[in-house]
């Protein structure tokens, strides 16, 4: 497949929504995360999948990052430091006394040392997650470049800084050879990973961080398989870069759904216990084991919530919002209509691709450089061969409104083909 098709800049021929609608079409679902979820059996289980601590530079060390998030009622953790930091980076800036540093990992220090992966993390003074009843996933924040998240495998080392590529640095592997983000995505596929693209809505006034324009995500999403690159983050540490990641993902479905999907993740991206977001991820699993984990982040068979206000995971007693929970998801394939069953939820929004594709401002400056997903129905049954403007993929957000704070729990696509 060509990813820069001369005509359209997209991958897949585009389908102004607008043209789905012509009387005598018929729309099947082809695509759903949720297909075969048993209702009145599927255990719902709070997912944490992008921890820092003092391993990298985080404000705390493992066993009390991880032990707060149980408190929490997380049962999927993963701590996911990055590989450029030194464990104690905060002690190192000066930001935390070196008696708040950790000591791990100890000397003689291991293969890959500074950059090892917080695993497993009774190397760094934690229980084991079967002491502790929680399902622990292996993982790593990829940093030198776009950063990426892996999980299920050590992917994540030391490079050799080049400083080209400002403001990333440029990275080197033990060969001199330069290192791109597809060299690892391929890498985590190779080693059996999975992989997924972090906020990529922060903003430039980070001297780490530069916006990508629009064709790097769908090149990135073309380049690689949905069996390695699972998805992006959709919702990260900042609220005020949701809207540009929203934006982002509908734009990237638009074009790739229903045949390449890209689940969206939560991601509070905690470095401080004491300032977090509830960004998080709600896994349907049948089982719990980390085995069942990566076939919901494989299969999307999950949510992603996510609330406008902070949390303290320091606390006795963490003061978290209460959100919409999914309790099915109905499909009656004759009649065309989805139906959404849900608790503590004010309004389901059922949302299809953006009423355009061309940017409306400058990715770079602005923080609403796309048009948006439009609703297209409000209730907890959608007709997708009635109701109009639905294009190839829709998705459903549960959202519920209190104290003059917005919870919303994000649903995965579901992607449609013309019959
Ligand atoms: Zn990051
Ligand atoms: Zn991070």
């Amino acid at each position: 497949m060509d990813p820069h098709d001369e005509t359209t800049g997209a991958l897949f021929s585009l389908q102004p929504w607008g043209e789905e609608d012509m009387v005598g079409r018929t729309k099947d679902l082809v695509l759903n995360p949720y297909d075969g979820v048993d209702w009145e059996r599927v255990q719902s289980h709070q997912a944490a999948l992008h921890l820092h601590t003092l391993q990298s530079d985080g404000y705390q060390p493992v066993a009390e990052v991880v032990g707060a998030y149980r408190r929490a009622g997380f049962t999927v953790i993963s701590i996911t430091d990055h590989d450029w930091n030194r464990p104690n980076a905060r002690v190192l800036w000066k930001e935390l006394p070196p008696e708040a540093g950790s000591p791990y990992p100890a000397e003689p220090y291991p293969p890959g040392f500074p950059a090892n992966p917080t695993w497993p993390w009774t190397d760094y003074g934690c229980p084991s997650p079967e002491e502790l009843g929680v399902i622990g996933i292996q993982g790593n924040e990829l940093t030198f470049r776009h950063h990426i998240n892996s999980f299920f495998c050590d992917y994540g080392v030391w490079y050799e800084r080049t400083g080209k590529g400002a403001p990333y640095g440029g990275i080197v592997d033990a060969q001199g050879r330069e290192v791109w983000e597809d060299d690892q995505i391929q890498a985590i596929g190779q080693r059996g990973g999975l992989a997924t693209i972090n906020h990529p809505g922060i903003s430039d006034e980070h001297a780490w961080w530069e916006r990508k324009p629009l064709d790097w995500y769908v090149e990135r999403f073309a380049n690689h398989p949905a069996e390695c690159l699972v998805g992006m983050e959709v919702s990260n540490c900042e609220t005020r870069f949701q809207e540009y990641d929203e934006g982002l993902w509908d734009q990237l479905l638009a074009r790739f759904m229903p045949a390449r999907p890209i689940w969206g993740f939560g991601a509070d991206d905690m470095h401080k216990l004491h300032e977090a977001r509830q960004s998080f991820n709600i896994l349907f699993l049948g089982e719990p084991t980390a085995a069942a984990v990566r076939e919901a982040m494989l299969t999307g068979r999950f949510c992603f919530c996510s609330s406008t206000k902070g949390v303290n995971y320091q606390a006795e007693r963490a003061e978290r919002c209460l959100f919409p929970k999914l309790r099915e998801v109905q499909v009656d394939p004759m009649r065309g209509t989805i139906t959404v069953r849900a608790d503590d939820c004010g309004e389901v929004r059922w949302i299809a691709a953006p009423a355009s594709l061309e940017p409306v401002a400058d990715f770079r400056t602005s923080d609403r450089p796309w048009p948006l997903g439009h609703v297209v129905q409000v209730g907890e049954t959608l007709n997708y061969r009635t109701t109009p403007g639905i294009g190839s993929y829709v998705r459903a957000e549960l959202v519920r409104q209190e104290g003059g704070h917005t919870q919303r729990t994000f649903l995965n696509p579901f992607g449609f083909a013309d019959l």
